[in-house]
C-alpha cells in the first residue's frame, strides 16, 4: 500500500495539472504546494518515478502516468466521499472538514468508504462542489469559470470554492455563497474590481476581485 506521502504528492501533482494547460508541472510549482524546499520535492519525485508512478524530466518538470493518475484519483475520491460525510452525516462545519479529510483519506478503507458512499446515496459533488471521481476513476469535467470573468447580468450557480482556507470558507459561508447558491451578478466593476452579486432572498454581497477569482461558477440559464 502506498504511503501518506506518497499519496499526497500524487494527489498534489494532480491537483496542481488541473491548474495549468502545461503538460509538465514544474519542480518549483509541486514544492511550493507541497510546502517543501525544491531538494525534498525533487528526492520524493524520483521515488515516485522508480514506483512507476510519475515520469520525470530533469529540467522539464513531472508528469502523472497512467497508474499515478488512478491512484490520485482514488485518494481524491476517499478525500471527497469524507468531506460530505462529515458534513452530511456527522454535522461537522464545512470550513472545518478538508483538514480533517486530509487525514483520514490515507487510512480509510475501500470497504467503509463504499459504505459511506452508499448511505449519502452516491454524491456526484463534495461539499466544496468538487467533483467526486467514481470508483473506476472517472472524473467529471465541468465548464466552470471564475465569478470575476463573468458580466453584468449573468446567471450562475456557485460550482466550487477553490481556497481551502478555513477562515475563507467561514467568510464565503457567512454571506451565503456556498456551492449549489444561484446567484445574479448584478454589477461588475473594473475600475473598483469589484462584483456585486444578488443572492436569494434578495440579498446583496460585493466582493473584491481576489476573493471572486476563488469563487467558481456554472453559468445557467434562467429558466
Ligand atoms: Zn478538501
Amino acid at each position: 500500500m502506498p504511503t501518506s506521502t506518497v499519496e499526497n504528492y500524487v494527489k498534489q501533482i494532480y491537483l496542481q495539472q488541473q491548474s495549468r494547460a502545461a503538460d509538465l508541472l514544474p519542480m518549483g510549482q509541486l514544492a511550493a504546494a507541497m510546502n517543501v524546499v525544491p531538494g525534498t520535492a525533487t528526492a520524493m519525485v524520483k521515488t515516485l518515478a522508480e514506483s512507476g508512478l510519475v515520469e520525470y524530466e530533469p529540467r522539464g518538470g513531472i508528469r502523472l502516468t497512467e497508474g499515478g493518475a488512478r491512484l490520485a484519483l482514488h485518494v481524491l475520491r476517499r478525500h471527497r466521499i469524507i468531506e460530505a460525510f462529515l458534513v452530511d452525516v456527522l454535522g461537522l462545519d464545512w470550513s472545518q472538514v478538508h483538514e480533517e479529510a486530509e487525514l483520514l483519506e490515507h487510512v480509510v478503507s475501500d470497504k467503509v468508504l463504499d459504505r459511506m458512499d452508499a448511505l449519502l446515496n452516491h454524491p456526484q459533488y463534495d461539499p466544496h462542489g468538487d467533483p467526486i471521481p467514481t470508483s473506476q476513476g472517472d472524473i467529471a469535467e465541468q465548464a466552470i469559470l471564475p465569478l470575476m470573468s463573468c458580466k453584468s447580468g449573468d446567471q450562475a450557480i456557485v460550482a466550487r470554492v477553490s481556497d481551502q482556507d478555513p477562515e475563507f470558507l467561514q467568510y464565503i459561508e457567512r454571506h451565503g455563497l456556498v456551492p449549489g447558491t444561484q446567484i445574479n451578478v448584478s454589477s461588475l466593476n473594473t475600475l473598483a474590481d469589484s462584483v456585486e452579486v444578488r443572492l436569494p432572498k434578495d440579498k446583496t454581497v460585493v466582493l473584491g476581485s481576489n476573493a471572486a477569482a476563488k469563487i467558481l461558477v456554472r453559468p445557467h440559464i434562467a429558466g
